[in-house]
């Protein structure tokens, strides 16, 4: 039977598993991303130990997946500290000498839940330290030269929001700069996870979310929007979003049922990624 690899690489962790052909986890190991070497050195011990058929990497970004690039399997000008433009598919795909895949983190996740709900029509957005989307269409991820950007996408203020500047370091009030969770705390002084469903926060976070569903709803027509990531674990957000996503869009195009349409991801703790990343792996093989 042939076993599949998942690398979820992110900024503070490298979240390795492998999965067999039902996408059943067999067994898995968090390894804390440190130094760049040490870390692949980590990743290569332990599907040395836990072979695998193929691997699938959903990184953290921005990244160069375009195969006819000089810089292909990198991971560019990212802000974490030692990361910035290394090569992370080269040096597992060279010792393990098998498929290796490289898309976005934000990719796998949307793969996982095109899976999960039988949808190969949909959109993924993660709302966390930063902000990211996926696009898929007909089953295919959608994107040119390059992965999409759509995490900073322009957004019109809220009027309780007018004096914040935004934190993204690029564009300062893009969607990531206003919606992000680190804008959360930016405003308050306070992290998200430990604010109060009252404050007025949530629903100026909620109207700027929305406006990404707005535009990204007139733009692809998905069949469905699935928003993850660590704003989202507040229960009261998905319903605050639709609220203003139902307002902004004003019955224009009709959306028949608001509540398949905006959903929180199928499963929890970010596996959508990992059963997107075994499925991407599998497709390597056929
Ligand atoms: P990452 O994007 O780093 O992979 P997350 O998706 O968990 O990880 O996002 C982390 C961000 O989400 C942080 O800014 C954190 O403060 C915020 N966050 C985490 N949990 C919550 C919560 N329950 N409510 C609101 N914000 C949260
Ligand atoms: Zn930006």
């Amino acid at each position: 039977m042939n076993l599949f690899g998942s690398i979820e690489a992110g900024g503070t962790k490298f979240l390795c598993a492998v999965g067999n052909e039902k996408n059943q986890i067999i067994t898995s190991e968090v390894i804390p991303t440190t130094t760049y070497e040490q870390t692949i050195k980590q990743v290569n011990h332990f599907f040395s130990v836990n072979k695998v058929s193929s691997i699938a990497i959903g990184s953290f970004g921005p990244i160069d997946n375009n195969k006819n690039s000089d810089k292909y399997g990198y991971i560019l000008n990212t802000p974490k500290q030692g990361w910035s433009n290394v090569d992370l598919v080269f040096p597992i795909q060279k010792e393990l000498d098998i498929p290796v895949f490289f898309t976005t983190d934000v990719n796998s996740s949307a793969y996982g839940e095109m899976h999960l709900n039988s949808c190969d029509n949909l959109i993924y957005y993660t709302i966390g330290t930063g902000i990211g989307g996926s696009v898929i269409q007909n089953g295919q991820f959608v994107g040119g030269v390059g992965h999409l950007e759509m995490g900073h996408q322009m957004v019109k203020k809220h009027p309780l929001d007018q004096d914040f500047n935004g934190v993204c370091p690029f564009h300062h009030d893009c969607l990531e700069g206003l919606a992000s969770g680190p804008s959360i705390e930016a405003r308050t002084g306070i992290k998200g996870e430990n604010i109060t469903s009252d404050s007025y926060v949530w629903d100026v976070q909620a109207f700027y979310i929305a406006q990404a569903i707005f535009n990204a709803t007139l733009i692809i027509r998905p069949k469905m929007i699935i928003l993850g990531g660590g704003v989202m674990y507040q229960d009261h957000m998905l319903g605050r979003v639709k609220a203003h996503f139902k307002l902004l869009m004003n019955n224009y195009i009709t959306i028949e049922n608001l509540d398949e349409y905006i959903k929180t991801p199928s499963i929890e703790n970010n596996c959508s990624a990992t059963i997107g990343n075994f499925l991407l792996a599998q497709k390597l093989l056929s």
